[in-house]
């Protein structure tokens, strides 16, 4: 993977400057990617590794609620675009996402762009290295536009993260394939690869491990949400002391993604880190009773919360679900799963 990324930069620096000014030109030089949440249609906690990480069994289905990415060089395409210069690459980033939202180098978004460069020799490893810089250094600008709520067990941070990589590869013609950004990604968090692909997989051990799984759709939801978010380490620190790892296996969800019954899969979802979550947050096990009450397929915690997602028989019916349930909410949407996954715009 690094050896691939780095003979694409020396093939790059061997080009003449007439090709690779030409080839630069022709290129975009603002892209947009949309991305999906995820939600988790099962989840069974296995036990507590020695390393303090636990083991899990996961199903996670890619959900129409995005986010928008989207990357642009500043400063003259064609200049922006040349090897040399490109050592010298900028990056400006910002975000829609308040708060709760870090604009600093620990954002995903930022962290992926980060290694993107190190990894294919673009922009200087110290800011402050100027040795050899052109006046006007290049910029690429990151924009992040937020839908998914953040921290809420919906993976928000990781497809901005994904988001980014498949954005960058494209704006600074890295050449690398789905299959090697899932391998930067997997450098960024566990479910970033996942979020690189989109669609459906089974993640086991850590959540690392992901296989993409057949799945029939679509299946329609009603998403509820909080604005207060909900701490993955903290919900697991709760479930070690209320909880109980279990055996139960995801063999039902996945025969009823497989045929694409929507009633198997409501009696099907599972997640052993509701516990933990209703815990921590009084009135969500209430929230999602109502959706049961009001004749939900089934209803769920997603990941470690706080949203709560309902199945619905059709998209009409999510609509009413939503009428009926959503003030127990700060919000509320309708959408199908499984969405696509990256979705990729060249602006100009
Ligand atoms: P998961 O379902 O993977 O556990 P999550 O949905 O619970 O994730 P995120 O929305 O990814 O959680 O946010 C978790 C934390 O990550 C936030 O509290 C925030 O501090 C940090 N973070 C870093 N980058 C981002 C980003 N781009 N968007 C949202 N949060 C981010």
């Amino acid at each position: 993977m690094r050896e691939r990324a780095v003979l694409h930069v020396e093939r790059d620096s061997v080009e003449s400057d007439r090709t690779s000014q030409r080839r630069y030109a022709e290129a975009s030089a603002r892209v947009r990617v949309r991305v999906p949440a995820k939600v988790n249609l099962f989840l069974a906690v296995r036990g507590l590794r020695d390393d303090g990480y636990h083991e899990l069994v996961s199903i996670m289905q890619t959900v129409g609620i995005h986010d928008t990415v989207t990357v642009e060089l500043e400063g003259g395409e064609s200049t922006c675009r040349h090897p040399a210069v490109r050592r010298f690459m900028e990056l400006r980033f910002s975000h829609d996402g308040g708060d709760g939202v870090p604009d600093d180098e620990s954002n995903l978004a930022v962290r992926a762009a980060r290694l993107l460069m190190q990894r294919t020799g673009t922009g200087t490893a110290d800011p402050r290295d100027r040795d050899g810089a052109p006046d006007a250094v290049p910029a690429t600008r990151v924009e992040l536009a937020k839908r998914i709520p953040v921290a809420a067990g919906m993976a928000g941070g990781s497809a901005d993260a994904a988001a980014t990589l498949v954005a960058l590869n494209r704006l600074w013609e890295c050449g690398l394939d789905r299959d090697e950004l899932r391998v930067l990604a997997a450098e960024l968090g566990a479910d970033v690869p996942f979020c690189v692909t989109g669609g459906t997989a089974l993640a086991t051990g850590t959540g690392t491990a992901t296989a993409q799984v057949l799945a029939r759709g679509p299946f329609h939801w009603v998403v509820g949400m909080s604005d207060d978010p909900l701490s993955t380490p903290e919900v697991y620190r709760v479930f070690d002391e209320v909880g109980r790892p279990t055996e139960r296996e995801p063999d039902a969800v996945l025969q009823a993604l497989r045929t694409g019954d929507s009633e198997a899969l409501g009696d099907a979802l599972h997640n052993d880190l509701e516990v933990a979550a209703f815990t921590l947050r009084p009135g969500l096990e209430a929230a999602r009773d109502a959706f049961l009450a009001e004749g939900a397929l089934g209803a769920v915690v997603s990941g470690s919360g706080p949203t709560i997602v309902a199945l619905a028989e059709n998209e009409r019916h999510a609509r009413d679900l939503a009428d009926a349930v959503g003030d127990r909410f700060d919000r509320v949407e309708v959408a199908s799963s499984p969405a696509a996954g990256p979705d990729v715009a060249d602006l100009r």
